[in-house]
């Protein structure tokens, strides 16, 4: 398997863009000398974590932070997981980011470790450069020979094709044969075959057939044939995760898997194969390994093995930055009897550099939630504003974040156009009904041990 790697499948792939709680995050919103502008690239306040955390980016594009990760601390809702997206995002936008909670790895359909592992692969890129070879020239002839037994195999035939100073006869593959058909071309058309999708682009019709000019009508486009090279060598850049190409690999229909989420157990080989693969590729300077950042929250309730994994995993060369949170203080460490820091051994907290995230001000909770209603297309009156703001003073940032888009609905209800109180104090009330998740969280406010 591994010397027919599914490149084509991954090219397809098309990178579907979150609009999630962290789109307006495009950056750490540092300056040159890394010091943090009050409100740039989505990013406002939290100005000591965001100027530590770009120091660690700075260190780990210089290559000095190798085998370490980032912890950063703080209560819900400060921005632990908008910090470790800036990072990501700070480092390249082409960057890969994953994320997942401790919790999860407990409810997932598979072993810890494969959950851990599958998330470390979708934070590693591969950027992946083709050479493809591009056919430009007059269609002089087609000929597909047809199978003899209907359906049997895929048909195949040849193109000729000439520019001003030459004719070449091409082998052609069932896709190609099919877009020729789609793109109904015929002889005189001037057209370019990209080989490697089989995608052709009709240029028009050739000088050489001007005489056909009045049977064609003036809307048809005649071109010059290109001189000399019919064949041109473009390169294709595509950016891959390792956890796709192993999904992809993994079985048939593994394309599919992807959308679905539905990716099962991957076996060790599949991954073994893959990892020679990409060396090989990387030893011919066709793929570059792009480490990207692996964002786990809720880091305590991980136990002790998924522990000893991490400590593994942080030494593979490929590694990405392994940024964790926790909003815990002392507690125990799963999967034994003893208490430590955040919930994490020791030997694991020596590989740490620690960052803390502080409340934030009224002043930015409000810059967030101007930001958000931006992000979000919601426009909202300056008292909506102001009393959303004192919600998230009250409750929390995330909480008056979420209101916005259920504040949106009742105004879309009411055939309003801008948000206002009372569109704010009815959602407002609405999730005061479940009154419970309220209580909850101010409980869960009061087991911080810092
Ligand atoms: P938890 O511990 O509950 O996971 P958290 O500390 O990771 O919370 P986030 O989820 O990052 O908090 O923050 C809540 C929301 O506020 C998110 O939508 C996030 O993008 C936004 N946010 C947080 N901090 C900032 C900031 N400094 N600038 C802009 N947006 C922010």
């Amino acid at each position: 398997m591994a010397g027919d790697l599914k490149i084509s499948e991954m090219r397809d792939l098309t990178k579907i863009e979150r609009v999630g709680a962290h789109s307006h995050i495009r950056g750490l919103g540092l300056d040159s000398a890394l010091e943090p502008r009050a409100a740039s690239e989505g990013m406002v306040g939290q100005t000591s974590a965001r100027k530590a955390a770009g120091v660690i980016v700075k260190m780990i594009q210089e290559g000095k932070i190798a085998g370490r990760a980032v912890l950063i601390a703080g209560k819900p809702g400060t921005g632990k997981t908008a910090i470790a997206m800036g990072m990501a995002k700070s480092i390249g936008q082409e960057t890969p980011f994953s994320m997942l909670a401790g919790s999860e790895l407990f409810s997932l359909e598979m072993s810890k470790t494969e959950a851990l592992m599958q998330a470390f692969r979708k934070a590693i890129g591969v950027r992946i450069k083709e050479e493809t070879e591009v056919i430009e020239g007059e269609v002089v002839e087609i000929q597909i020979d047809r199978p003899a037994v209907a359906g049997a195999a895929s048909k195949t035939g040849k193109l000729t094709v000439k520019t001003t100073e030459m004719e070449t006869v091409y082998e052609l593959g069932g896709k190609m044969i099919e877009a020729l058909g789609k793109e109904k071309v015929q002889s005189g058309d001037v057209i370019a075959i990209d080989k490697a999708s089989g995608k052709i682009t009709k240029l028009g019709r050739s000088f050489s057939r001007s005489r056909d000019y009045d049977a064609m009508g003036p809307q048809t486009k005649f071109v010059q044939c290109p001189d000399g090279e019919l064949q041109k060598r473009k390169e294709i850049v595509h950016c891959v995760t390792l956890h796709e190409i192993d999904v992809i690999n993994s079985r048939t229909q593994g394309f599919l898997a992807l959308f679905t989420g539905d990716t099962g157990e991957i076996r060790g080989e599949v991954r073994e194969q893959i990892d020679t693969k990409v060396a090989e590729w990387r030893e011919e300077g066709k793929a570059e390994i792009v480490p990207g950042v692996l964002f786990i929250d809720e880091v305590h309730m991980l136990d002790i093995e998924c522990f000893s994994f991490l400590n593994r995993a942080l030494e593979n060369d490929m590694a990405p930055i392994l940024v964790v949170a926790t909003n815990r203080g002392i507690t125990t460490i799963r999967g034994t009897n003893y208490k430590s820091p955040h919930g994490i051994p020791l030997d694991f907290l020596d590989r740490l550099l620690i960052i803390s995230t502080q409340p934030y001000t009224e002043e930015d909770i409000r810059k967030i939630l101007d930001i958000r209603c931006q992000e979000e297309e919601v426009e909202m009156s300056d008292d909506a504003k102001i009393l959303l703001t004192k919600i998230g003073v009250e409750t929390s940032l995330r909480y008056a974040i979420q209101l916005i888009t259920s504040a949106a609905l009742a105004c879309q209800k009411r055939k309003g156009r801008i948000v206002e109180i009372e569109d704010i104090s009815r959602v407002y009330e609405l999730f005061y009904d479940v009154h419970r998740s309220t209580q909850y969280l101010m409980e869960y406010q009061s087991e911080f041990m810092f």
